[in-house]
């Protein structure tokens, strides 16, 4: 695997491979990798002659500055599953690289979201958009980088991160991308319990790990029960079951899987529950916010 750190080197390496008839998958990461991180780059191989991945902890996606200072750094680890897993490329950029007219100043970092606005509508107001103000223009500011070094053919992203996957395909749009990168959307890889995988799991003590198992419960709660119940029962069980575990909620919705717009019960009773539906969940298990979904037809 050749390890990358400048911008300028990597842009030329791909090109070049583009020209020489490759066509490149990119998988981009904030590191800390698990098997669901693995799947994506195994995805990119079945279909790409290169395959490049990029590990960055983006700090403007960070609205709590706590979980940004705590998020898992396993380097060496990482380096070692990737190049097990034959991955071609890693980019792995500096700040300064990556946000240059920052420096190395925190306060200029921060200054960035407000120099650049994403008009990302409705997908902003809502579940991860609402609870987490500027994050979502942050993926966008790191992606939009990410996307115009790497030019890849392809793009691989986890359904693990539901929103931030319609998120980045209306970024490839508003930056006039959507003719020349693909995106595939890779299901999420889950721990034998049900836990979806996630960087952040690592930083469960044990009991707050067999704990997490409760949110795929709920979700499958929900799932399995949508026949018989209305949607607003079904969250409210979901929502009792997780508070007595002892989780604290930002969401739990069943929404619209193409528009992520609301469903109500009545809705959902007209409509006989033809409409493709995911329920979505983020909730805090004291300090680490955990967060997933389900497709639930
Ligand atoms: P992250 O490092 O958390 O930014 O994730 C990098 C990519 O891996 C994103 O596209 C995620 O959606 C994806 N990903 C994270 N967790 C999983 C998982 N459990 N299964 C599949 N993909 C995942």
């Amino acid at each position: 695997m050749i390890l990358f750190k400048k911008a300028t080197d990597i842009h030329k390496y791909i090109d070049s491979q583009q020209k020489n008839g490759s066509s490149v998958g990119f998988i981009p990461t904030m590191g800390a990798l698990h098997q669901g991180h693995i799947s994506l780059v195994e995805m990119s191989k079945m279909s790409n002659q290169f395959t490049v991945c990029s590990l960055f902890v983006n700090p403007t996606q960070f609205n709590d500055p706590k979980d940004f200072e705590k998020y898992p750094v396993t380097l060496e680890k990482d380096i070692a599953m990737l190049e097990a897993v034959g991955c071609d490329a890693l980019f792995l950029p500096a700040v300064t690289d990556m946000y240059p007219e920052a420096g190395t100043n925190n306060q200029a970092l921060k200054g960035l979201l407000t120099t650049k606005h994403y008009e990302l509508g409705y997908l902003e107001e809502i579940l991860e958009g609402k609870f987490r103000p500027g994050h979502f223009q942050g993926v966008c500011m790191i992606m939009q980088r990410l996307l115009e070094i790497i030019l890849p053919d392809n793009l691989y992203l986890g359904q693990k991160d539901y929103q931030q996957c319609m998120v980045i395909r209306k970024l490839i749009d508003l930056i006039g991308l959507e003719n020349s990168i693909k995106v595939t959307i890779c299901p999420t890889l889950r721990e034998t319990d049900g836990l979806a995988m996630s960087s952040r799991n690592m930083r469960l003590n044990m009991k707050e790990r067999k704990t997490a198992t409760s949110i795929y419960q709920c979700l499958e709660l929900i799932r399995d029960n949508l026949q018989s119940e209305s949607l607003s029962v079904l969250k409210m069980k979901a929502g009792i079951l997780l508070n007595a575990e002892g989780f604290k909620i930002d969401y739990f919705e069943i929404v619209d899987a193409n528009t992520l717009s609301k469903i109500s019960d009545t809705e959902f009773a007209g409509q006989s529950g033809k409409k493709k539906m995911v329920a979505l969940v983020a909730a805090f298990l004291n300090e680490v916010r955990l967060i997933d979904n389900m497709i639930l037809n």
